[in-house]
């Protein structure tokens, strides 16, 4: 991102202006009516009086006779020029109640459409980073994220709303101000002070134009320093644990404090330049009233039509002043919209088929593997031309060291990412010619890390399939065990899950995730160390129900324990992205020798294990 010109926004605009502001065209229309009647109040209507009423009520200007004969025809007063007086009066709070209501009507409602407008973008914003691919997760920080969820849309619709605001009011103000300077300029013939102070105004663009660039380059800085603090918080407080247990408070605090001190620096900066503006215009136009203090009196004004030109011109720096703050909103916007363009135009790693393929649904769930080439990177090929054809409803269980490509192979199956070589099908079908919804449908999973949301029990098992009935949630709960822990408190299948599914144990978050899973029961299951948080007792227990959900399903599973893959029709072997054995436990345990070993191992830990926990 560089420094924007002014003339460089617009593209940047027009499309969020289109599908955020223009349906909300009523609102403001509204504002930017009564924006134009507060500004057409302000502007010209208080020179006006200053020049025409005030001289009225104090006697030294004679009243229009059109108006005394009005006063005449209603009021019929014994004393006309204390109705006159009355009348002049009453004008100020009309006036002044005008231009408050005006101005209030104007906030209103563009503060308004502002508000619908940026609900609209952060839903748009946020939905928009749910459906785009893991690859680009990868590679952005969640602070980054979040800073442009709650940050960058914000930036917008503030930049929006005040642009909107001070672009409709603060030009009409200076092009009224301006209507009543000329008026009395060509009625006093005063055409000198005007060209002098229409000079004087110019001098205002460069700085208000310069200041703008700084603030454009400055936002920038601060939003990066911004989403670096989210992220510093963020990660801090997801690994409480670990923090703790390392003794690593002082170190996050000294990163936290490091980057608080980079963003001051920067928002001190700004506030340095933003601040200059309004002192800077009131110099030059202090200069400006100074020269026509000067002409006004060598040219003989009066103090009212003096007055009332100092009044215009106050009227004319006002809004130069605030058209200096609406450039800075301009850069801080675009800054804002770059950053939401930046994800809703996102290339999306993993796009949506244009025809999708038509799929029986359910699918049977047979999986296959052709020539299958996937990194995650250029750097490193994680997969190298696996194969493999897995028929519907076979129980597949996937060994290997860690780091050999099992959780890959399975990201695979549920396209999280696309092959770079090759191609995985779903009952014959490419997966990326499958529709999302489609998909979604035909997999289930529970995944290494359980993840649980801030909810109750039963929702997060309802998350598993959003139209089961409640007695189906329950049945899944019992066959996951759930039962066991959640009936023992009395909120019961309510209680209340903290962040993350925090206030359980591994093992019962991971109970949770395999009754979703039960309760989805989808054509292909897919167990990833699904059981790698339980206790042998627990994992014994749940074994039985795994193998009879696995049945008449297509199942990967991963395990750590080999107990779990007894189940398993058939095992492969990973070893460093390849499938190097894929057979039965007696055929591989004889002729693969990294199963060997690796079972051999597998089988030790176990004896140690069970002999522990016979100990206790
Ligand atoms: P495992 O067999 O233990 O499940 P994985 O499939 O998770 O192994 O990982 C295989 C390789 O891919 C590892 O070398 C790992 O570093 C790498 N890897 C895994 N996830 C990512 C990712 N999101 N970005 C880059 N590399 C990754
Ligand atoms: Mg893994």
């Amino acid at each position: 991102m560089s420094t924007q010109d002014n003339e460089k926004l617009w593209p940047i605009f027009k499309p969020i202006l289109k599908q955020y502001i223009l349906p909300r065209w009523y609102l403001i229309a509204g504002g930017v009516v009564a924006g134009m009647i507060a500004a057409a109040s302000a502007g010209f209507g208080l020179p006006f009086m200053t020049q025409y009423v005030f001289p009225i009520v104090f006697g030294t200007l004679e009243p229009p006779a059109l108006l005394k004969e009005w006063i005449e025809k209603i009021l019929a007063p014994q004393d006309m020029s204390i109705a006159v007086m009355w009348i002049a009066a009453c004008l100020i709070p009309l006036v002044m109640a005008i231009r408050g209501f005006a101005t209030y009507a104007n906030t209103y409602l563009l503060t308004r459409a502002g508000t619908e407008a940026l609900l609209q973008l952060r839903v748009d914003v946020f939905a928009r980073l749910q459906w785009l691919s893991f690859s680009y997760h990868d590679r952005r920080s969640r602070g980054e994220l979040m800073t442009a969820v709650i940050q960058y849309t914000s930036m917008a619709q503030q930049g929006m709303v005040t642009i909107f605001n001070e672009l409709v009011i603060q030009p009409l103000t200076l092009v009224s101000a301006g209507a009543y300077l000329v008026y009395a300029a060509c009625s006093n013939d005063e055409s000198a002070i005007l060209l002098g102070n229409l000079l004087i105004t110019c001098a205002c663009v460069p700085i208000v134009r310069m200041v703008g660039k700084r603030m454009a380059k400055n936002m920038w800085k601060s939003m990066k320093n911004m989403s670096e603090l989210t992220t510093i918080v963020e990660e801090t407080f997801s690994a409480q644990r670990e923090v703790r247990a390392f003794n690593l408070e002082e170190y996050r605090e000294s990163l936290l404090k490091d980057c608080i001190r980079r963003l001051n620096r920067v928002i001190i900066r700004m506030t340095a330049w933003s601040s200059s503006v309004a002192p800077s215009v009131e110099m030059v136009s202090s200069l400006a009233l100074a020269y026509s203090l000067y002409r006004g009196c060598s040219d003989g004004l009066t103090l009212e039509q003096f007055s009332a030109i100092a009044f215009a011109f106050y009227f004319c720096y006002e809004p130069i002043k605030h058209l200096g703050n609406v450039a800075n909103q301009c850069q801080i916007m675009a800054k804002g919209i770059e950053g939401i363009n930046e994800i809703l135009h996102a290339v999306d790693e993993t796009p949506e088929p244009a025809e999708p393929a038509k799929l029986e649904l359910p699918v049977a769930g047979a999986v296959d593997f052709e020539h299958v080439s996937f990194g995650y990177n250029e750097e490193k090929i994680v997969l190298k031309d696996v194969s493999v054809h897995v028929p519907a409803g076979q129980v597949v269980a996937l060994v290997g060291p860690s780091g050999s490509g099992k959780t890959t192979f399975i990201n695979l199956i549920c396209r999280f990412y696309d092959v770079n070589s090759g191609s995985v099908k779903i009952d014959g079908v490419d997966v990326r010619q499958i529709s999302r919804a489609d998909r979604t449908k035909s997999i289930g999973m529970v995944s290494q890390f359980a993840a649980l949301f801030r909810d109750s029990i039963f929702a997060n098992i309802l998350a598993g399939r959003p139209s089961a009935t409640r007695e189906e949630v329950l049945a899944a709960a019992r066959m996951a065990r759930v039962d066991e822990f959640a009936e023992s408190t009395p909120e019961g299948y309510e209680r209340m899950l903290g962040e993350g599914g925090s206030g359980l144990s591994g093992g019962q978050r991971q109970r949770i995730s395999i009754a979703r899973a039960f309760l989805k029961n989808a054509p292909v299951l897919i167990l990833d160390e699904a059981t790698s948080a339980l206790d042998m007792k627990s994992e014994a227990a749940i074994q039985a129900e795994l193998e009879e959900l696995a049945k008449g399903h297509t199942t990967f599973v991963i395990a750590h324990r080999f107990s779990t893959i007894r189940m398993a029709q058939r095992i492969l072997v990973f070893e460093d992205g390849r499938i190097i054995g894929d057979g039965t436990h007696t055929t591989l345990y004889e002729r693969c020798s990294l199963y060997k070993s690796l079972y051999d191992e597998q089988l030790k830990q176990t004896e140690e294990e069970t002999t522990k926990e016979e100990d206790v």
